[in-house]
């Protein structure tokens, strides 16, 4: 469950019931997908309950919106604070929030008419990135970014996530690796893809694939470690050859793939860059220092 009787959410300027809060049932958003929202973790950490790259995420949901042409006239800072009161409201410390923007009843097609932002946030226990998942390549594609602004984390574009998915489960494996319109390796359904191979981690450049905060935070560990990172167009059989591979995003964090359509990697989990980046991650998530982590 997400909220219980007394969980409080931001509504429209105002705090409200999970239980109370109602929309209509001719939103744009409801019908059509055209909505953004954004998924953000929020950690107990040794300076006390943070927000993890607030910024960050507030801004590329001001971008979605910018580009899909919804209207939408919050601050980043505005959002973050709101976020940190919605936590407090409900006594929150690890926590998953999100944020919704949607629109108004409109049976047409034509620009909204008035826009709703609602923020919830629920108990997410700390760092998950213990498992390793068993991963296929989907037969569903990312969309175009000729037909959507793959950019933007647009409700509807996440039928192609939700297909894919179940697709993998369907299929006896825990997670969907997507192709780009090229047949290139692009992304999971709702985490970025990086693999590692003779001593460097390679992923898929933008373009195709959404620009997530946690890519970006490896990039920043990397450059910070010293460890070399490429970004660069691959095909599905060129993971055949690699070391190691790991998963990242927001809610997955840093997760290590144990095999792709059965073929196991060769390198352990444990001896791979992903571990070592994954180490970090959870240091950076929590205010830590990570200069212990070895290279
Ligand atoms: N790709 C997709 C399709 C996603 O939904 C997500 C999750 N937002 C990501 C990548 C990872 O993005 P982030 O690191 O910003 O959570």
């Amino acid at each position: 469950m997400y909220y219980a009787d007394n969980t409080i959410i931001f509504h429209d300027g105002k705090f409200v019931k999970a239980k109370d809060a109602t929309t209509d049932l001719y939103s744009q958003t409801l019908h059509y997908g055209y909505g953004a929202f954004e998924g953000i973790r929020s950690y107990r950490t040794i300076n006390g309950v943070k927000i993890f790259k607030a910024h960050e995420h507030f801004a590329r949901l001001q971008r979605s919106c910018e580009l899909v042409g919804i209207p939408f006239n919050y601050s980043t800072e505005e959002l973050t604070q709101l976020s940190y009161q919605v936590l407090e409201k409900n006594n929150l410390r690890d926590a998953y929030i999100r944020p919704l923007v949607y629109c108004a009843p409109n049976m047409t097609l034509s620009a909204p008419t008035g826009v709703s932002v609602m923020i919830a946030a629920w108990e997410w226990g700390k760092y998950h990135g213990h498992q390793s998942l068993k991963v296929c390549v989907s037969s569903f594609q990312r969309p175009n970014p000729k037909s959507v602004k793959m950019e933007a984390k647009v409700c509807g574009h996440y039928v192609n996530s939700i297909m894919a998915t179940n697709e993998a489960k369907q299929r006896g494996f825990d997670e969907a690796l997507m192709l780009d319109m090229n047949g290139f390796v692009a992304e999971g359904p709702g985490a970025n893809f990086f693999f590692e191979k003779d001593g460097v981690l390679y992923t898929p450049p933008l373009g195709n694939i959404l620009p997530g905060i946690t890519r970006q935070t490896v990039f920043e560990i990397c450059r910070e470690m010293d460890l070399p990172v490429v970004e660069k167009f691959f095909r599905p059989e060129e993971l055949f050859e690699a070391d190691s591979a790991f998963f990242c995003g927001t809610a997955a964090e840093v997760v290590a793939i144990e095999s792709i359509e059965g073929q196991l990697f060769s390198k352990p989990w444990k001896q791979s860059m992903g571990a070592v980046v994954q180490e970090a991650y959870k240091c950076i998530v929590l205010d830590k220092s990570y200069s212990y982590v070895i290279v």
